[in-house]
């Protein structure tokens, strides 16, 4: 079945969904986007994700481009036409097309709005989340508002594709402190080596996950405690459990960090129960 895109009003075939050579995001990186989890159909994390859409969108005075409404009624036909039952769900909002010029483009000019969908095997993702992945680490070379999810994403794919070459499935990124600020496309946890659930504040230049949001009103929700304080590469190396956060990939135990395993180099027991706690969540709260 070929897949279909929404592109500014319109539904297509993916093959012939097109935009504007002088958008601004292809130009400029001058957009934000989200994702959903799709469970049977539903999005999960709904909420959260469709709030810090609004709050990117605002930090870049880029218009917002049509109701919640009518936003959340295109990201569910998008997941229709392409008959995702578990998968993902792709919107981005970008600042339209304009000729290429720096500053801000006239008032009125409408933004550019895509979705697409796919479906992601979730029987492949349990059975690499049962046996654990390998992380590396990386420096930290990106712009000072992580907190904005844009679609600039240049220090994040350069991150990714180190992990991809070292035949690893995700990099952290490390400040010049020498301290863990997230993934390349996720938030990063340890169960340090006291037993202490750590994850880094969102005060600090990163993105405020909704996974992270979630696992964080679960944790609070068994009368345990989340140090929002930030943890160093060796912190990590010496933890007894290390994982990580984000939509698709849910809670992901990582059993290695450049090459030096982390506890018995196997899924630790509190991230495989926190896994398994928040698909339970998610799957029941998608709407
Ligand atoms: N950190 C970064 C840099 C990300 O790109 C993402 C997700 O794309 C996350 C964290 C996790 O965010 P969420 O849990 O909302 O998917």
């Amino acid at each position: 079945m070929s897949r279909v895109a929404y592109v500014n009003g319109t539904y297509q075939p993916l093959s012939e969904a097109v935009i504007h050579v002088e958008d601004r995001g292809f130009q400029f990186a001058d957009g934000v986007y989200e994702v959903w989890s799709v469970f049977d159909g539903k999005l999960a994390d709904f909420e959260g994700h469709m709030t810090r859409l609004v709050r990117s969108l605002t930090e870049l005075r880029i218009a917002i481009p049509m109701t919640r409404g009518s936003l959340t009624q295109v990201l569910r036909e998008t997941v229709r036409r392409n008959r995702v039952r578990d998968g993902i769900v792709y919107l981005q909002v970008t600042r339209g097309t304009a000729r290429r010029d720096h500053p801000f483009p006239a008032e009125g000019t409408p933004p550019s709005v895509i979705v697409t969908s796919k479906s992601v095997s979730f029987a492949k993702a349990q059975a690499q989340a049962a046996k654990g992945v390998a992380v590396i680490t990386q420096p930290d070379i990106r712009w000072g508002r992580c907190d904005i999810k844009t679609v600039g994403l240049l220090p994040n794919v350069l991150a990714k594709q180190a992990a991809r070459d070292r035949g690893a499935y995700e990099a952290w990124m490390v400040d010049e402190m020498g301290l863990v600020t997230e993934g390349s496309s996720t938030n990063a946890w340890i169960v340090d080596k006291n037993g202490k659930l750590r994850t880094r504040d969102t005060q600090a230049n990163i993105l405020k996950g909704c996974t992270r949001t979630t696992l964080m009103a679960l944790i609070a929700e068994h009368g345990l405690e989340v140090d929002e304080r930030p943890f160093s590469v060796d912190d990590a190396k010496e933890a007894k459990e290390a994982f990580f956060t984000a939509a698709g990939a849910f809670v992901m135990p990582a059993i290695s960090i450049d090459g030096v395993k982390i506890g018995d180099g196997k899924p630790g027991p509190i991230a495989t129960r926190l896994r398994t706690e928040y698909l339970e969540k998610a799957k029941r709260d998608a709407v």
